[in-house]
């Protein structure tokens, strides 16, 4: 990649931020911007510009980052007079890492290619721990080729890109991986909620779960201090998550395909986020199990 690339970071969220941070620890020129300012002090204080509209931050930048919660938000920063794709021009390159739907992230494909801006699909598998260290899995759609020119930027962030094939295949893999993701959470749950059931230390279920070499996952070991302390600070938000499980049912609907275990899970995800825990880490379901 040709060097100076100027990147402008937006969405400084609990995945973005940590996101943007290892790009500036990286090297790489990064600029930013989030809807909430105060968010941006500790990227001012590292010198890093801290850009007043998405426009802005656009204008003087070659690639831009988008790390925001949904589609109501990508319309945000990306529309309007004071949106990035209005300002941006032609060879300059859009990556979305956000989880969107696949159908939004087509237009927003096609939107891209007739503006002459280069377009990669690129949402991320892992959460906040795995943002931090770097270690998250890049599931790339869009040209090969972009891809791999972006690919030192993207693996700034990340251990390692799986690519997917062309816009939406980054979303759609992105939609495969979680439906696992929210699946296992829910288990995770119920199954500690039948040990205490049963009147068992729901600890023991950990203790058996190590020492078996099929069900010893890492996934399991990252939601246990939530699970046995019953306390959820987020590293996913349950909230994103029912937006996730909402999005694999329409595209399994589209495609005249029935997932009844993830309408399950989308229902108790549902009653969740409506006792109010929608900010709170998904592996909170196992309140939910308990509470009307
Ligand atoms: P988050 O902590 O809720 O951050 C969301 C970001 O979007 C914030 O910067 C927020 O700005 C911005 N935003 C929301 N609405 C906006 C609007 N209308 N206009 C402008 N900006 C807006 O979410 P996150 O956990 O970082 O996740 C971000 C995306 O990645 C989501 O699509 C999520 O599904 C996906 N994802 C999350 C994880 C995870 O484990 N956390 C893993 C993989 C993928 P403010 O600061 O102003 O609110």
């Amino acid at each position: 990649m040709t060097m100076p690339h100027r990147i402008g970071f937006i969405g400084l969220g609990l995945m973005g931020r940590a996101m943007a941070m290892n790009l500036h620890n990286a090297g790489f020129r990064v600029a930013v911007y989030n809807r909430t300012r105060a968010d941006t002090t500790e990227f001012a204080d590292l010198g890093c510009t801290v850009a007043a509209t998405p426009k802005a931050l656009a204008r003087n930048s070659d690639t831009i980052i988008t790390m925001v919660s949904d589609m109501a938000a990508m319309d945000a920063v990306l529309e309007g007079p004071e949106g990035v794709l209005p300002a941006f021009t032609g060879g300059s390159t859009l990556i979305n890492m956000s989880t969107l739907s696949p159908e939004y992230t087509a237009a927003l494909a096609k939107k891209c290619f007739i503006s002459g801006v280069e377009f990669l699909d690129c949402p991320v598998a892992g959460s906040k721990p795995l943002a931090e260290k770097a270690q998250l899995v890049i599931l790339a759609g869009g040209k090969k080729e972009t891809v791999e020119k972006l690919s030192p930027v993207l693996k700034a962030m990340g251990r390692a890109i799986v690519y997917a094939g062309q816009a939406p295949a980054g979303t759609a893999l992105k939609l495969c991986m979680n439906l696992l993701v929210a699946q296992m959470t829910t288990a995770l749950a119920e199954s500690a909620a039948l040990a205490a059931a049963q009147g068992l230390d729901p600890q023991l279920l950990f203790s058996a779960l190590e020492e078996s070499p099929a069900l010893n996952c890492g996934y399991f070991r990252m939601k246990k201090d939530n699970i046995i302390n019953r306390d959820f600070p987020p590293a996913f938000q349950l909230k994103h998550m029912l937006k996730d499980a909402r999005l694999m049912l329409a595209e399994a609907a589209r495609a005249g395909l029935e997932l009844p275990v993830t309408a399950a899970v989308e229902k108790l995800l549902a009653k969740s986020y409506n006792n109010g825990y929608g900010d709170k880490d998904l592996s909170v379901v196992l309140r939910s199990l308990t509470e009307k």
